[in-house]
């Protein structure tokens, strides 16, 4: 049921602000997940030991070496236009809720109500900052855990580092890895909980953002017809919004029912069916288990094997939560000690507790004898990477029983060079009959027909065909629709300059925009959340900072951009050995050092303490 026209934009009569009822969340009985279910054996949840005299490095190496030339520049990904605009289709809502096109003016817009725009959102209002209005596309908030729900879907961190604001929430999450589902319905708690919903205009999507000089105010731009105006604009659209196609021959002919993991399809039953997956990637490996206990057939298309690291999921229990300590801030406490321990892999096979606070800091970190050059933590790292994949693969050997979907399944790089995945009922899915394993390495699938995929001249006739391509990394596909001070974009700026930011946060030229995890947006770790509240923290200082001194108007100074720009370089660069393969993380081998992610670690930290001390990199001014 949609919401009037004249019920959708109302005026709170205490503050005279909109207050807005855009939310068109419509609940159906098929969307129905689950995420990792328990496993209890042994030879699931752990990892084999090494082979005695076990050589490490070498071989796998020259393997990698080799299909990475045989791959290099096939990385083919198309837009999702055109006919295949209908993959984009918001398959979770009903229809948008009729409202009248927007003019006015706020202090604030954010873009994007996932769990960066809602934790901002709590941040803001705690700070006093009420006059905020977010546009999200979507038709309820949650971001990737509104858009993403298949089967399986579940977060690869520990729910208790993952999820923000437990204690606020008075929340436990109910696994320690928690489904999608559960995610969502924590934001949508969250969004009710915070006032979140009367803020937001659901169904819009913000087209452009333009920069007005002489009222130092931004206009937003968006598909409702809105022309809004803002003091301050915060980019909290996400790092993994823009999902990919691979481009493959003949895609448009196919006569089946076809869709991308990122809006699955729920009014197609895959029951009895006939399926193709394209992908291995980390969404694939937590579908195909869970489709393959219903579908007649499935044959799962891969181009590079995934490593598929143990899961190990368990129950929250009450007598587990009883036993950790209680203090106030004890979720936030345990979020930095999660961030602490670097690596991705140690982090989620953390001791747990260490993580709740049991064991002392660092009790269990291994001390070098002497401090080590950055080449040498490097290699190290780089030996562990590639032992633990020694493991990855022998897990494989050991569950997996025809040996020729073993070897296609082993991954042959270092560890965390690719997204690493975790599950334990992934490789166990290959025993089954109906389930087929075809191995279109380097290049990917051929063609594809009326009937279905032909790859080396075999032809796969199915019933459904469904995209596991990915996403476009750190692509929000706002960036070339922000215009600042020169009339150029962000992606002019950045394609004439190279990607310059300060801090991941901020561009010069593009006053009051706030990026929250974008590139060169360091904070983070393996954990996401660690980013988005780091940032959020982050906005919320500068607004406060500048209502004190009365400024309006704050810009970055060139230098410190520069210099910060070529500190994320010079870290991606010395710490490209771990990424040497092709991946979204690179760019597929073609991205500038310095121009996605941040790999400088807590360097970060310093730079923004250093900036909040001494406020040298801004540029104040009082605006109109
Ligand atoms: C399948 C999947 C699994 C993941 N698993 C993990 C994990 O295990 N651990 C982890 O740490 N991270 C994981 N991530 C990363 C995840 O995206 C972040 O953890 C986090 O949810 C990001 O929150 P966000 O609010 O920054 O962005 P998002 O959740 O992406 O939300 C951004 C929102 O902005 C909206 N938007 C974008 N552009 C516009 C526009 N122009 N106008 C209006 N609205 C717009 C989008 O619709 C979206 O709702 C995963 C991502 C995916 C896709």
């Amino acid at each position: 049921m949609t919401t009037p026209a004249s019920n959708a934009i109302q005026i709170d009569p205490i503050t005279g602000q909109k207050r807005f009822a855009t939310r068109a969340a419509r609940a159906s009985e098929r969307i129905a997940g689950k995420g990792y279910s328990v496993q209890t054996e042994a030879a699931l949840t752990t990892l084999p030991e090494h082979s005695p005299g076990a050589v490490f490095n070498a071989e796998e190496q020259a393997k990698y070496r080799a299909y990475k030339e045989a791959r290099r520049g096939a990385a083919d990904y198309m837009a999702m236009e055109g006919e295949f605009a209908r993959y984009l289709d918001d398959v979770y809502s009903a229809p948008p809720v009729p409202r009248e096109a927007l003019a006015d003016e706020c202090e604030i817009v954010v873009v994007g109500a996932g769990l960066a725009g809602l934790l901002l959102w709590h941040k803001l209002q705690r700070a006093g900052f009420t006059d905020v209005r977010f546009c999200e596309k979507g038709g309820d908030v949650g971001g990737t855990w509104y858009w993403n729900r298949y089967p399986g879907i579940a977060c690869d961190v520990e729910a208790y580092s993952y999820l923000p604001l437990l204690e606020e929430m008075e929340y436990i999450p109910t696994m320690k890895f928690a489904s999608g589902f559960e995610i969502l319905e924590y934001c949508q708690r969250m969004a009710e909980k915070f006032g979140f919903y009367e803020r937001c205009l659901f169904h819009t999507t913000v087209l452009e953002t333009v920069w007005d000089e002489a009222s130092g105010r931004w206009t937003v731009i968006t598909d409702r017809g809105d022309r809004m105006r803002a003091r301050f604009v915060v980019l909290a659209n996400g790092i993994l919004t823009s999902p990919k196609l691979a481009r493959i021959d003949g895609m448009s002919s196919f006569r089946g029912d076809s869709f991308h993991t990122s809006r699955w399809d729920y009014r197609i039953d895959l029951t009895g069916k006939v399926v193709g997956i394209i992908g291995t990637g980390a969404t694939a490996v937590q579908v195909i288990p869970e489709i393959a206990k219903i579908v007649k057939e499935l044959y799962v298309f891969q181009r590079t094997p995934s490593s598929i690291d143990v899961r190990d999921q368990r129950a929250t229990t009450a007598e587990e939560y009883q036993t950790w300590p209680h203090e106030p801030g004890w979720a936030r406490a345990r979020r930095a000690r999660f961030a602490k321990i670097s690596s991705g892999r140690t982090a989620i096979q953390a001791n747990d507790d260490y993580l709740a606070g049991k064991v002392p800091d660092w009790k269990e970190r291994k001390e070098h004898e002497r401090a080590l050059s950055m080449e040498e933590l490097i290699e190290k790292q780089l030996d562990t990477n590639f032992r633990i994949m020694e493991q990855v693969r022998a897990r494989v050997d050991a569950i997996v029983r025809d040996p020729k979907t073993a070897a296609a399944l082993k991954p042959y790089y270092p560890w965390g060079c690719k997204r690493p995945t975790f599950h334990d009922e992934f490789l166990p899915t290959f025993n089954l009959p109906h389930v087929h394993l075809v191995d279109t390495a380097p290049r990917g699938v051929q063609r594809i027909n009326e009937r279905g995929v032909v790859h080396d001249g075999v032809e796969y006739a199915l019933d459904v065909l469904i995209y596991a391509t990915g996403f476009e990394w750190m692509a929000t596909s706002t960036f070339n629709k922000i215009r600042g001070r020169e009339g150029r974009t962000l992606t002019e700026k950045w394609q004439t300059e190279g990607t310059k930011t300060f801090l991941g946060l901020h561009s010069a030229g593009f006053p009051n925009l706030f990026i929250v995890s974008g590139p060169q947006g360091g904070g983070g770790s393996f954990n996401f959340t660690d980013a988005i509240d780091a940032h959020a923290d982050y906005i919320v200082w500068l607004l406060e900072t500048m209502r004190e001194r009365g400024a309006r108007v704050v810009d970055v100074r060139p230098e410190p951009e520069l210099e910060y720009a070529e500190h994320c370089r010079q870290a991606d660069v010395a710490t490209a050995p771990l990424r040497d393969c092709l991946s979204y993380y690179n760019g597929h081998g073609e991205a500038e050092p310095g121009s996605l992610a941040y790999y400088g670690g807590n360097r970060w930290h310093k730079y923004r303490r250093e900036a909040q001390e001494t406020l040298a990199p801004y540029l104040f001014g009082d605006g109109a």
